[in-house]
Parts: structure tokens; C-alpha cells; sequence
């Protein structure tokens, strides 16, 4: 195991905080927390996947770069210490892009990969229903076949990317007890979204999906027939490790505000950072999130490998968002009243922390699975 970067990945990595700080760091800002629309935020996807958001683990026959899936989670951790809602976007196209690339036919590779590498199109994924959450074997949108085209009827919600996307990835029944995944076109086959506002992250798309006689050729089918639910526990690992990504960006901006404060701000006659109760905060976060960042790299590279990492995923994505949340309560503290106030970014940040640990499976739901790693037996049916 090597813990040192290497000369390639200190270059992305640097010319990336660079881009970051000058440009998107400031846009945002001015933006400020509001829904930003389509054509801004497919600017800012597009510029960032040069820096690898998207492009660093695809292959370079589809306009990736070829990279590592462990250099670009260490760009996704950069752009969600910046922004969650402009890194998030990208998220979802780097997971769904692979996904298509190990379950699409070469000509819906061919048609869609390039596109949403590079940021031109967006792609959202949709397990979740209103009464479909945690339990993801039970969805209920159903796909009957008529001749070459499946018929799909359903709702979906929370899907991220949702108002942005050109593509969906429809997690639906395609027979009694038989759960697939078709692609679906907004264009060519159509779906209504609605956005649903939240405690923070507006600034992205997170949608209902309505499903009404879609009508999509049997041609659009990912994968086998059946083997949604098996297909769904792979994304799962890559999309964990992003989950827990997002902690740690969330948790390292909340420990780099709070250094500053603390170092700035004097009670009792020093700065705030002599008192040795927030110097205790301080040490723990910068633990928990070099903890947080050492599980998730650990997950990653044995998904990469291709060795079995269901376990270990589990563990990053429920402790790095975690500590975010315990990482942004601390920083709000260390601000005081200054820290509830919009002037100060870890009002932002505990919002945003709040909302970490539900998607990609609840913190409840990785223990669970962990468990079940663990001692062999099933916690849920
Ligand atoms: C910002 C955001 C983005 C999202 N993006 C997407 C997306 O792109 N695509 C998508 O398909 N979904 C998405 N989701 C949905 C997300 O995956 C679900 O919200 C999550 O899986 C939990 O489901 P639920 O909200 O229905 O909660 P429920 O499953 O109803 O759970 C409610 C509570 O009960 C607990 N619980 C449930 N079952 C058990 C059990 N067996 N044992 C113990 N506790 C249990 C849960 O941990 C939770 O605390 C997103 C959610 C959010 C908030």
C-alpha cells in the first residue's frame, strides 16, 4: 500500500485547488445556495471533468483519461470541499457512465458515453419510490414488454440529477420477482420531473420521476434480464465510496474554517485554539477525517481490483459522512454565534452534513450490512 501521491496526481491535484479556488469558489458564492440552472451547471461539469471529475477513471476510447478510480476520488473530494452541489452532478455521470460501460451494448456506449464524460449530458439513476427506500428489492415501477419495446410505468424520487438529465437509469420490475435496469432517453421516449427543495443542496437537481407508458426498446435493457438487484450492489460500492468522499470534503472544510477561527478569534485573553477543548475538536476531526479518507481509498482500490469489498465500502460511506456530521456540528461551535449566521461557511456546511449519511443506503443500512459480512445472517428478510 502506497500513501504517498504520486508526481501525476500532485499535478491534477494542485492545478485543480487552483481552478477551484479561482474561479469556482467565487461563482458559487455569487450564485449563492439557489437552484443553478442547466446551462451553468453543465459549464461547470464540463470544466471539471478536464480536471478529472468525470474523466479520470474512463476509458480514453470514450474521452476519459484513463486514469484510476483512486486519483479521481481524490478529485471528487477536492470539488465537494469547495462545492457539494457543483461536485455532485459529475458524481453521478462518473458512477452512471460506468455503469453503462460495463452493462451497455457497444451501441449504447457508442451513443451516450462520450457525452456524459465529458459533461455535455447528464445521466440520474433511480432506485428510489415514494414507498421503495431502504428496501430496494421491493420497487414497484414496472416494465411489461410489447413486441420490441417495454412499456414503463412508475414514479421515482430523489433522483439526483433529475431536472438536469438527458438519460435515466430505471430500476423497475420486468417480471414477478425479476428486477432490471433499462436506459431511458428523455428526449426519444420522454419522463416529467419535478425538483423537490431541501434542507441544503438546491443548488443541484434532486427530482421526482414520473413514468407514464414510457414506451423504450427492448434494445435500451442494461445488463441481463433479472440481474438488476446484483448490478444495483455494484454501483452501490462505487457510489459509496463517492458517499463517503463527500464526508470527508465536507468534514476537511469544516476543520480548515475552524483552524482559521479559532486561530483569529481570542477569549480569556488568547486565541481560541489555546483552550484545550477546542483543541480537542480540532485533533478530532483532523483524525477522523484521515480515518475516513484511509477506509474509503482502501474501498476503492480493492473495487478497482475487483476483489469482493461489500464490507468495506459499507464502512466508509457510514463513517466518512459521519464525521461529517460530528465534523460541522464542532465547526458551527468553534464560531459560536458566528456559526448560525450565513456569513460564515459552516452554516452552510452543517446543513449539507445533515443530508450525508441517507443517500446510498441510511448509516442504519450499512451497519446492517456489515453485520451480515460479519456473521453470515440476514438482517432483513
Ligand atoms: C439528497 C438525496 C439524494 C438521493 N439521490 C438518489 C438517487 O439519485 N437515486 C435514488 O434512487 N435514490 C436517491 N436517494 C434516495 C436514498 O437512497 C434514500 O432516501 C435512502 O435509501 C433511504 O430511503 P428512504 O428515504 O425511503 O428511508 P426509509 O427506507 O423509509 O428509512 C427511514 C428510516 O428507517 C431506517 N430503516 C429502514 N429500514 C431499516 C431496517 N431494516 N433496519 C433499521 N433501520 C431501518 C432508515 O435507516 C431510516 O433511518 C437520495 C436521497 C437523498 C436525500
Amino acid at each position: 500500500m502506497n500513501f504517498t501521491l504520486s508526481e501525476e496526481q500532485k499535478m491534477v491535484l494542485e492545478s485543480l485547488r487552483k481552478f477551484l479556488d479561482a474561479e469556482i469558489e467565487p461563482a458559487f458564492r455569487a450564485h449563492g445556495e439557489g437552484f443553478i440552472p442547466r446551462e451553468k451547471m453543465q459549464r461547470w461539469t464540463q470544466q471539471l471533468s478536464e480536471y478529472g471529475l468525470i474523466k479520470a477513471p474512463h476509458a480514453e476510447e470514450w474521452g476519459g483519461f484513463g486514469m484510476d478510480w483512486l486519483t479521481h476520488l481524490m478529485v471528487f473530494e477536492e470539488v465537494a470541499y469547495t462545492s457539494l452541489d457543483i461536485a455532485i452532478p459529475g458524481f453521478i455521470n462518473c458512477v452512471g457512465a460506468e455503469l453503462l460501460s460495463q452493462l451497455g451494448s457497444e451501441e449504447l456506449k457508442r451513443k451516450y458515453l462520450p457525452d456524459l464524460i465529458s459533461g455535455d449530458k447528464f445521466i440520474s439513476m433511480g432506485i428510489s419510490e415514494p414507498d421503495v427506500g431502504s428496501d430496494v428489492a421491493a420497487v414497484k415501477t414496472r416494465a411489461v414488454r410489447d413486441g420490441d419495446h417495454w412499456v414503463i410505468n412508475g414514479e421515482k424520487t430523489w433522483i439526483t440529477n433529475g431536472e438536469y438529465s438527458d438519460v435515466f437509469v430505471c430500476t423497475c420490475k420486468t417480471g414477478e420477482g425479476e428486477v432490471s435496469h433499462i436506459l431511458i432517453d428523455r428526449e426519444e421516449h420522454g419522463y416529467d420531473v419535478m425538483g423537490i427543495k431541501k434542507l441544503a443542496l438546491n443548488g443541484q437537481s434532486t427530482a421526482q420521476v414520473f413514468l407514464s407508458d414510457v414506451r423504450v426498446p427492448v434494445s435500451n435493457t442494461l445488463g441481463e434480464l433479472g440481474a438488476g438487484l446484483k448490478n444495483t450492489l455494484k454501483l452501490f460500492e462505487y457510489a459509496r465510496c463517492h458517499m463517503a468522499m463527500w464526508g470527508v470534503g465536507v468534514a476537511r472544510r469544516a476543520m480548515d474554517e475552524s483552524i482559521k477561527y479559532s486561530q483569529e478569534r481570542s477569549q480569556h485573553s488568547k486565541p481560541i485554539a489555546g483552550h484545550q477543548l477546542i483543541a480537542d475538536k480540532i485533533a478530532t476531526m483532523a483524525t477522523h477525517i484521515d480515518a475516513a479518507r484511509l477506509l474509503t481509498h482502501r474501498a476503492m482500490e480493492m473495487v478497482q481490483s475487483g476483489a469482493r469489498a461489500d464490507k468495506e465500502c459499507s464502512m466508509a460511506k457510514w463513517y466518512g459522512t459521519e464525521i461529517a456530521v460530528t465534523a460541522a456540528r464542532d465547526a458551527v461551535e468553534i464560531h459560536g454565534g458566528n456559526g448560525v449566521t450565513k456569513e460564515f461557511v459552516v452554516e452552510r456546511l452543517a446543513r449539507e452534513s445533515i443530508i450525508s449519511p441517507i443517500p446510498d443506503g441510511t448509516t442504519e443500512i450499512q451497519k446492517l450490512l456489515i453485520a451480515r459480512c460479519l456473521t453470515g445472517i440476514q438482517a432483513f428478510r
